[in-house]
């Protein structure tokens, strides 16, 4: 360790930091173009220039480590106009299209424009211009006008993903960013550098020109799409969601996700084949029917079979409070002990970066809380074996489309009576007797645990109750104007969803059980005060970082012990 002084304040820090890192770590923000933490230091932007006493000329920060007795300045008059400088130069040809630029309002060089620019141009000459939409790959364009040649882009490609696909041609003043001969930008984590373009070059061919950033909310979540878990802000405007982007946690994801996860896992939740209302089959033909008497049907239906006639088939794309409360309801109220969930395991598709083969953002969590056979039980296969022989006669589904497989299927056939919770028409719903819409994980509250067995946080960015009262006036007249995707909800029937635990225990209760939970954070106390594993835990001090389950939290220290000298 070693002591230095930054703007007048004494710190003790690591002497291998950088005055960059050795600055933020203490609270202090250096500007900074192409430096990023998890990137090789390039210095090439020079806008992080500081003084060190002593010292002839200024220093970069980003590059320059800290020295026992080192004095810094960050911000004094010399330093000031240096940045002054470099954001002069660094405008000379930049195209200041800030109003219809998508990055606008989330711009390093608009907020150090702001900050340490003159207001005004010197420069009367013409300024240079560059293709202004360039398709790099199938998910980013390129505005070339707007690169100031921070290299941070192809360091990502290069560094995190693995996969050297960008680099620069030409020089001085006709600097290109461009792919290699035979390339395109297609990796698949190739929209993390439009996160970390500090300008509005790299942007989104899903979300280009959407919605300007300060039109939408940004809620704390995770991503559904994978057991990894990385943790994201899902972007939301007029009650749809437009965007979703990384956020930063060390331990699981740092500051990176996946294209998958970012395009593919937010869309359905707009999607016209959601489920609006319960459903009841009457005379062969399903039809719509209150929450009450969906779930007096079902209550009634179930009671009329023996306990080892039925069983129940819970779900990994389900929290830990869904499937708790569906095992604490097949347990104790139906009294099957046939319990189980289908695994979504794709092999050879996951990476040593975040991706992982299992393609479920809860299994570990749901076999934790109980999703499994209890004692003779059966498994998912036993379970379909003994429908397939006529013992298992009633089945209760969370969730997963098991009838997707056409085998499955022509089992379920065989059912006297098939209740499914679920939030889109598929091959399963189209075989139940009861359907119960369900809310999909961006709109409800609750936990996945990841898995390592972090348990995280989801909330909801989305309402479905109040989709027509969530657009003013104004939206509305927008929507009856230009038909935005959002519409068919504005216009259409209601979407009556409720999440998994809620419709079950509600099921229960017309069975004659108490389960009584008003939120989600209720069945979650009661995990921690009844499920080992999650012994002490509450939604308070899993914030937003996630917390390891006990038994991982007690192999780690085990772990710490073993190998600490
Ligand atoms: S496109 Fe963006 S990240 Fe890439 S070099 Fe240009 S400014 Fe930097
Ligand atoms: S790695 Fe998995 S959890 Fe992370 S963004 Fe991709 S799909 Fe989502």
């Amino acid at each position: 360790m070693v002591t230095i002084t930054i703007d007048g304040k004494q710190f003790e820090v690591d002497n291998q930091r950088t005055i960059i890192e050795a600055a933020r770590d203490n609270g202090i923000e250096i500007p900074h173009f192409c430096w990023h933490p998890k990137l090789s230091v390039a210095g090439n932007c020079r806008i992080c220039l500081v003084e060190v006493e002593k010292l002839p000329k200024l220093v970069i920060a980003c590059s320059t480590r800290v020295a026992d007795g080192m004095v810094v300045h960050t911000a004094n008059p010399k330093v000031v106009n240096a940045r002054e400088a470099v954001m002069e130069f660094l405008l000379i040809n930049h195209p200041l299209d800030c109003p219809i630029c998508d990055e606008a309002g989330e711009c390093k060089l608009q907020d150090y424009a702001y900050n340490y620019s003159a207001g005004s141009s010197r420069f009367d000459e013409t300024k240079i211009h560059k293709l202004k939409r360039v398709e790099l790959g199938p998910r980013v364009l390129l505005d070339m006008e707007r690169c100031i040649m921070c290299s941070r882009c192809i360091r990502f490609c290069d560094e995190i993903a693995g996969k050297p696909q960008l680099t620069f041609t030409e020089r001085g003043d006709h600097v290109e960013l461009t792919t290699f001969p035979g390339e395109v930008l297609d990796n698949p984590y190739s929209m993390n550098t439009i996160d970390i373009c500090p300008v509005g070059a790299l942007t989104s061919r899903d979300f280009r020109f959407k919605a300007r950033v300060w039109e939408m909310s940004a809620t704390e979540t995770i991503c559904p799409g994978c057991a990894r878990g990385c943790n994201m802000y899902s972007w939301v405007r007029n009650n749809e969601i437009l965007r979703q982007t990384p956020r930063y946690n060390a331990e699981v994801n740092e500051y990176w996700m996946c294209d998958y996860g970012r395009l593919n896992t937010f869309k359905h939740v707009n999607n016209k084949d959601r489920i609006k209302a319960p459903r009841a089959r009457k005379e062969e033909e399903p039809v719509e029917v209150g929450w009450d008497q969906a779930l007096a049907y079902v209550a009634s239906e179930l009671k009329t079979f023996k306990r080892f006639e039925i069983a129940a088939v819970g779900s990994a794309h389900a929290t830990n409070e869904d499937n708790y409360v569906f095992r604490k309801f097949a347990t104790e109220v139906l009294g099957t002990t046939h319990i189980d969930f289908l695994p979504q395991v794709k092999e050879g598709d996951e990476d040593d970066i975040l991706l992982r083969a299992d393609k479920t953002p809860n299994s570990y969590g749901a076999r934790e809380v109980g999703i499994r056979p209890k004692e003779k039980g059966l498994s998912f296969d036993g379970i379909m074996k003994a429908i397939n022989e006529g013992q298992i006669k009633a089945l209760f589904v969370l969730e997963d489309n098991i009838a997707i497989d056409p085998v499955v299927a022509r089992v379920l056939e065989s059912l006297e009576f098939l209740v499914v919770n679920s939030s889109f028409e598929n091959e399963t719903t189209r075989l139940a007797d009861v359907t119960l819409p369900s809310a999909t994980y961006a709109e409800k509250n609750g936990t996945f645990t990841n898995f390592e067995g972090r348990v995280q946080r989801i909330r909801p960015s989305v309402t479905v109750l109040e989709l027509d009262r969530s657009l003013d006036g104004f939206a509305m007249s927008r929507l009856d104007k230009f038909g935005s995707q959002s519409d068919r909800w504005a216009k259409g029937p209601k979407l009556d969803a409720r999440p998994h635990w809620k419709i079950v225990a509600g099921v229960a209760s017309l069975m004659g059980a108490k389960f009584r939970y008003n939120t989600a954070e209720d069945v979650f106390s009661e995990i921690s005060s009844t499920v080992e594993s999650f012994k002490g835990m509450s939604y308070q001090k899993i914030g937003n970082r996630g917390m390891m389950l006990r038994m991982r939290q007690e192999a780690s220290s085990d772990l710490a012990r073993m190998t600490s000298p």
